[in-house]
């Protein structure tokens, strides 16, 4: 397939595909879905050879946010029946942290809900890097507060903070249509102060909200043009009690295609399959891993994922290997690329990241996809419970 070994060449040149490309893999029939997977995994393979980064993440501080966004369990008036606590003290958080570690992980991201951290949230989050640092030392940490004010990048970075997480989510031109609280150029905003700040930055994406292949293809350029380090992907995960409670959209064939998309748009950067595969890749899980080079270990913020011990063994039998803390993530032409310009270590951005002008074919429609709320549990162990947490 011609557009395949294309984007083969461009990611091993770490060029930008063109957007009708990116819309072309999208559009791809599950007949041609293996040899998708194929060449995307090529490019995975070329960067990343077959090592999975591990992350574990502990909720800070869950539920009871004010701000609006219709696919957080967390959101103001969000009917679901999560964990809703205050924040951990350090010491919680580090022992929550520490269970991840054991298990596997290199990297920890500390989550809280809320708009954005108080310099005193600032301060409890500081000294809860410290407490993980100095029982671990060499595990990365990502902080993922919200909207950051001016000075806090700094002070987090200062305190040991390596990474800052701040998702798109969605294209700019849907924005307002999954969240009426802040909009997308805060969002950008927040990367880019952490960027600046010398924090390595990680933004990614929610696929399955109702969006378009444009948007998707939009918010997976605007991405590239920001050049984070790090991509999560995340699949909705439609909890009861939220406003996409209803949005089953998602295939797992489709989810490849998203996965396949991300790689070939950001070839170098870490991709990581985040919130939402086990409900839509389901056993198509490990066809994902030749796709992306990192993953979540174990739980979510509200819900909770498969064993832990089953993502280890998946990705044993999938012929790939954890990611140890000796190994550097990103290729060496990306490392410290976070302190550089934004542009830096990201390959040409020259080409095609604007509209192109031309016509835009028509998109296809999606085949239906089953709703599988038997597959959505609320986590109910971990961080902010008695029960032992899920590494
Ligand atoms: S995504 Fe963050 S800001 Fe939005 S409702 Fe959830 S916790 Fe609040």
């Amino acid at each position: 397939m011609d557009l395949l070994n294309t984007l083969v060449d461009k990611g091993l040149r770490r060029e930008l595909p063109t957007r009708e490309e990116a819309l072309a893999v999208l559009a791809t029939s599950d007949d041609e879905l293996l040899d998708v997977v194929a060449a995307a995994g090529k490019v995975r393979r070329h960067w990343f050879g077959r090592r999975v980064k591990l992350n574990y993440l502990v909720n800070l501080k869950s539920g009871l946010c004010p701000e609006d966004c219709s696919y957080c369990s967390q959101r103001l008036g969000s009917k679901a029946e999560i964990l809703k606590y205050t924040w951990l003290k350090p010491d919680e958080a580090a022992d929550a942290a520490g269970a991840g570690i054991a298990g596997g992980a290199k990297r920890v991201c500390l989550v809280a809900s809320g708009r954005g951290p108080t310099d005193r949230d600032v301060e409890r989050v500081s000294r809860t890097i410290e407490a993980i640092k100095g029982e671990h030392e060499g595990v990365e940490v990502c902080a993922c507060l919200g909207l950051l004010s001016e000075g806090q990048a700094e002070r987090l970075r200062a305190a040991g903070a390596d990474a800052y997480n701040h998702n798109l989510n969605t294209s700019e031109a849907t924005y307002g249509d999954i969240c009426t609280t802040h909009d997308f150029s805060d969002r950008v905003d927040t990367v880019r102060q952490a960027q600046a700040a010398g924090l390595s930055a990680c933004s990614g994406l929610i696929a399955g909200m109702g969006e378009s292949d444009t948007d998707l293809v939009d918010v997976v350029f605007a991405l590239r043009e920001m050049d984070p380090d790090s991509v999560p992907v995340n699949f909705l995960i439609p909890f009861e009690g939220t406003p996409l409670a209803e949005k089953w959209s998602l295939t797992p064939q489709r989810c490849l295609r998203i996965l396949a998309m991300a790689r070939f748009v950001c070839p170098d950067v870490e991709v990581r399959l985040a919130g939402g595969r086990e409900i839509h890749l389901r056993t198509l899980q490990p066809l994902a891993l030749h796709l992306v080079n990192s993953i979540f270990l174990g739980d979510y913020l509200t819900s909770e994922g498969q064993a832990g011990q089953a993502d280890l063994e998946m990705i044993a039998d999938a012929g790939f290997e954890v990611e140890g803390s000796e190994t550097t993530t990103l290729p060496e032409h990306r490392r410290g690329a976070s302190v550089c310009g934004p542009h830096d270590g990201c390959g040409p951005h020259e080409s095609a990241c604007g509209p192109c002008g031309a016509e835009p074919e028509p998109e296809p429609v999606a085949a239906p996809a089953a709703a599988r709320t038997d597959l959505v549990a609320v986590r109910r162990r971990g961080a902010g419970t008695d029960l032992p947490p899920n590494a």
